[in-house]
């Protein structure tokens, strides 16, 4: 047994739509800041709109000639000015009056079919779409449903095809659209008119619209099956209904929970509530509800076997006034249930046919072209509508996978670079091993070198001197029996093996000190210097040379043969790089400062010239030839690796003809590795 069963308000939207009374001071309020304008107006389109709009504004007065009164005002301006416009809103007003004032249908259908020719005129597309949402209602009125269906769709195509923005109006249209369909028994179609609805005024906020439809939407829920989503829009509704004090959609409402608690099989409580909305409906003075809370009564009473129960609220059915038709519809049903389980089948039967006769009266035709068309047409813009709105997804998809893309490559970049980075430093690093190992090979084989030269001068040094006794012993014995130029070749023979033997002197004495690790000692200045000075006693004898040390008296820390060999070197230069016959003069001057020793052996020789100053200390390099000043070139070269192995520096100032001064420093915290 089907339980629930569908009713459309379509009538009561009517009667909220224009003769819910607001608080009579909202409503004047407004109409006195509109005379307030209307004064001041200047311009007679303004006073047409301004006059249109008070006549609107008394809708939800009590004083409803003030409509017509303002309405003919603003048409006979608006006339006399040609303002289309203008009339097109006036007729539509005077439309309202007559609705009002309860005229007869066609006298209302009238001023809303010639105001919605004067607004076709006008291009006024919301002023249409509103008469054609009241012409709707006219027809629902007068159960036309038919024209009433058509009259909505073609108010909905309107507003579709040319209202831009959201207006409540749009939501009353498609509401009342689904309501028409829901009053014929067309849940699908009514479903979806009150599903777009009930959407399009929640995206807006449209309260009103929810208030009114959310209980229709969850009745044809109920009637798809959908009892669970249904209950919560009712809950929804009736929330919304305190919230924004809309009474009159609050028995409607009551209804679809009354079917609800049906559903759940709750039949106490909904017999309780059903009880309930009756007291009340008959407080508030509407009747029509009280059908429906009978009929619900009815069903529940079948359902608890209360047959007695059932029998009497159908006889209190029969006893309510003349009903629109979608109620006497509804009533007629239950009756004849009530009856038909009383085994009274006749009489049931007899209902039926009634109930039979009012469907067939509310004039729906089947199969009208005009409304399958429009239907059609609908159902097109709503897919075009859904592509639209696929499309807009699709291009924030599209944008987010481009963002997405961007993201990608930079990030693929950024690995890149991170890739190329790290190769690149574990080549440096490779790189950076490979030169140490270089330079490890390259110590290695300097130092095979210096150890190659140590041991060469070495062991060459033996048979040199060999060399050079046996050609001394031959040059005296065999002196007498030798032609003097074979003396002179002997003579030749003796000095380059003296050269070979002073070069390996100094190579050894090179190689030696390279060989030798740094050993640091105390070592008291001046006591020090004197013993090099002695140490170097004939050469200085021999040129007649003043040496002079201006020393403190102090202890440095130094490698005591190394240094021995520094000062002996750069004094024994001073002594034979001199022009001939100057008595050589060296100074030896030492300063100290926090971070090193620095000494200065100054001599009154031949000097050097600026470009070979740093040359000089490069091994094997001489500026002069032997037979000019005697040597090697390897002198400064173990100087400079003395103090260099000290930690110090060596350098020179020189002016050629005047003298030079060689300088060099040892570091303080020499003294540490000591300590
Ligand atoms: P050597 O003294 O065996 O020639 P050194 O390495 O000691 O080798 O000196 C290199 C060169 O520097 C010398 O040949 C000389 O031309 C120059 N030189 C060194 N000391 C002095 C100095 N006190 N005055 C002028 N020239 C010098």
């Amino acid at each position: 047994m089907k339980i629930a069963f569908s009713y459309g308000k379509v009538l009561f939207v009517l009667v909220l739509l224009y003769s819910k009374p607001l608080a009579a001071q909202s409503y004047r309020s407004v109409v006195d800041s509109l005379q307030q304008q209307l004064r001041q107006a200047s311009n007679d389109s303004l006073k047409v709109d301004l006059l249109n709009q008070i006549s609107y504004s008394f809708r939800r007065s009590r004083s409803v000639d003030s409509i017509q009164s303002y309405a003919h005002w603003a048409l006979l301006l608006a006339q006399k000015t040609n303002y289309l416009k203008g009339q097109a809103v006036a007729l539509k007003n005077i439309g309202i009056y007559h609705y009002k004032i309860t005229s007869p249908t066609d006298t209302i259908r009238y001023y809303y079919e010639q105001s919605r020719l004067f607004a076709e005129r006008a291009n006024d597309y919301y002023t249409q779409a509103a008469c054609l949402n009241n012409l709707g209602l006219i027809e629902s009125f007068s159960n036309e449903t038919s024209s009433s269906i058509l009259y909505f769709l073609k108010g909905v195509k309107v507003y579709d095809e040319h209202i831009d923005d959201a207006q409540i109006l749009k939501g009353l249209l498609l509401g009342n659209l689904g309501s028409a369909y829901k009053n014929i028994d067309d849940q699908v179609r009514a479903y979806r008119y009150l599903h777009n609805a009930i959407e399009f005024a929640r995206q807006h906020h449209f309260k009103p619209i929810l208030s009114q439809y959310l209980d229709e939407y969850a009745g044809t829920l109920i009637q798809l099956g959908f009892y669970e989503r249904a209950d919560s829009l009712v809950e929804e509704a009736l929330r919304i209904q305190q919230e924004i004090g809309d009474q009159l959609s609050v028995e409607p409402t009551m209804v679809e929970k009354i079917n609800i608690l049906v559903w759940k099989k709750e039949y106490k409580k909904a017999q309780k509530l059903a009880l309930q909305a009756i007291n009340d409906s008959s407080a508030s003075g509407i009747q029509n509800y009280r059908v429906l809370f009978l009929a619900q009564l009815i069903h529940i009473a079948l359902e608890q076997n209360q047959l007695k129960k059932a029998m009497q609220y159908a006889q209190e059915l029969k006893a309510t006034p003349e009903i629109v038709r979608p109620f006497r519809k509804i009533a007629l049903d239950a009756e004849a249930k009530a009856y038909s389980a009383n085994g009274e089948y006749e009489k049931a039967w007899d209902l039926i046919r009634q109930r039979d006769a009012v469907i067939d009266s509310m004039q729906f035709i089947e199969g009208n072209i005009e409304i399958d068309v429009l239907e059609a047409e609908y159902q097109e813009r709503e897919n075009l509508a859904e592509i639209d709105q696929l499309n807009q997804i699709n291009a924030i998809e599209k944008d987010r996978f481009n963002t997405l893309m961007i993201a990608a490559i930079i990030l693929s970049i950024l690995l890149i670079i991170i890739f190329f980075q790290l190769r690149n430093r574990a080549r440096n690093e490779k790189l950076i091993k490979q030169k140490n190992e270089e330079q490890k090979k390259y110590i290695d084989y300097i130092l095979e070198l210096e150890n190659f030269a140590y041991i060469a001068s070495h062991d060459l040094k033996t048979p040199l001197r060999n060399i050079v006794s046996f050609t001394q012993v031959l040059k005296r014995s065999i002196k007498p029996r030798l032609k003097p130029e074979e003396f002179k070749y002997l003579n030749f023979i003796e000095k380059g093996t003296k050269e070979i033997s002073l070069l390996l002197e100094d190579l050894l004495a090179f190689a030696q000190n390279n060989k030798r690790q740094l050993k640091v000692e105390k070592i008291q200045l001046p006591h020090f210097v004197e013993q090099v000075i002695s140490s170097i006693d004939v050469a200085i004898k021999e040129k007649n040379a003043n040496i002079n040390f201006i020393l403190a008296d102090e202890f440095i820390h130094a490698d005591t043969v190394k240094l021995n060999q520094l000062l002996q070197n750069l004094l024994l230069n001073a002594l034979k790089f001199q022009p001939p016959h100057q008595i050589p003069s060296v100074d030896i001057f030492q300063t100290t400062n926090q971070r090193e020793w620095q000494f200065e052996i100054k001599d009154n020789g031949i000097g050097i010239e600026p470009e070979y100053q740093e040359k000089i200390f490069k091994i094997f390099k001489r500026l002069h030839p032997r037979e000019t000043y005697e040597g090697t070139g390897i002198g400064l070269a173990t100087c400079k690796k003395i103090v260099e192995q000290h930690g110090g520096r060596i350098w020179l100032n020189s002016t050629p003809g005047l003298g030079s001064s060689f300088f060099f420093t040892i570091p303080r915290d020499l003294a540490l590795t000591t300590q």
